[in-house]
């Protein structure tokens, strides 16, 4: 018998073995082996680019204001904290000086007891705070929401008085479509309100759809988060880096 126990104990470890290799393979479709190393490296090797630069990182919502909420609910809110603060992480590591406008649950106007301020009175606070840093860009990091259920993607805004804010759009949705796959969405001229402020180049990163069922989930995990957080990081590099705005595949 033990013979064949041992054969037995032997087969289960080989084949945990393989569960392992094959999770490590799996795993490394994530960041930071989620972008192919030549990638990787030629970003890393201009992330001199953003030494020195001051970036606001503004992850929407906060406190009374959930921003979307998922069918299961994920709050917007807690999830663009999350990508805000991997994506912070990686600029400082790259000798950037990055702020975030919230670097918790809160709302920057206390609409909680001072009911009477607006929600434009909230963004304007974090476009102050954009200005008392004398920023160099402008990041807001939000999740996109849409009654069917169909709908996916990540897509960049920017407004369209602003050349550098488009070429920084680009540039940062192209990242997202080479790392995520085909988005199907490209850099995208809106009005919203913290894009209105040009004084400094600014982009709206809609992340994905909490309301996509699979996309919902993914925007969940540390991993994917990361490698969102990435994209943002490696299209910042190369504007800083001085290169055109690309045009779209689609
Ligand atoms: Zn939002």
């Amino acid at each position: 018998m033990r013979p064949f126990i041992f054969l037995r104990v032997f087969r289960i470890n080989q084949c945990l073995m393989l569960v392992s290799l094959l999770a490590l393979l799996l795993g490394g479709a994530y960041y930071p082996y989620a972008v192919a190393a030549r990638e990787r490296g030629a970003v890393q090797a201009m992330s001199w680019s953003v030494a020195g630069k001051v970036i606001m990182v503004d992850p929407g919502h906060g406190g009374i204001d959930p921003g979307a909420v998922s069918r299961t609910g994920v709050l917007e809110k807690d999830i663009n904290l999350q990508i805000a603060q991997r994506l912070a992480a990686m600029f400082r590591q790259a000798g950037a000086s990055a702020v975030l406008t919230r670097d918790g649950d809160y709302d920057l106007a206390d609409r909680e007891h001072l009911p009477g301020l607006t929600n434009r009175d909230e963004l304007q606070a974090r476009l102050g705070l954009a200005d008392k840093h004398h920023a160099d860009i402008f990041i807001s990091i939000h999740l996109n929401s849409y009654p069917s259920a169909d709908c996916e993607g990540a897509q960049v805004f920017y407004h369209p008085r602003s050349v550098e804010s488009f070429r920084l759009a680009a540039l940062v949705q192209q990242e997202l479509i080479a790392v995520l796959g085909d988005q199907y969405r490209w850099a995208k001229g809106a009005d919203f309100f913290v894009l209105r402020d040009v004084k400094r180049p600014a982009i709206v990163v809609e992340a994905g759809f909490l309301s996509h069922p699979r996309e919902g989930i993914l925007l969940t995990e540390p991993a994917y988060q990361n490698k969102v957080a990435w994209c943002v990081y490696a299209g910042v590099v190369h504007f800083f880096a001085g290169q055109p705005a690309p045009k779209s595949p689609y």
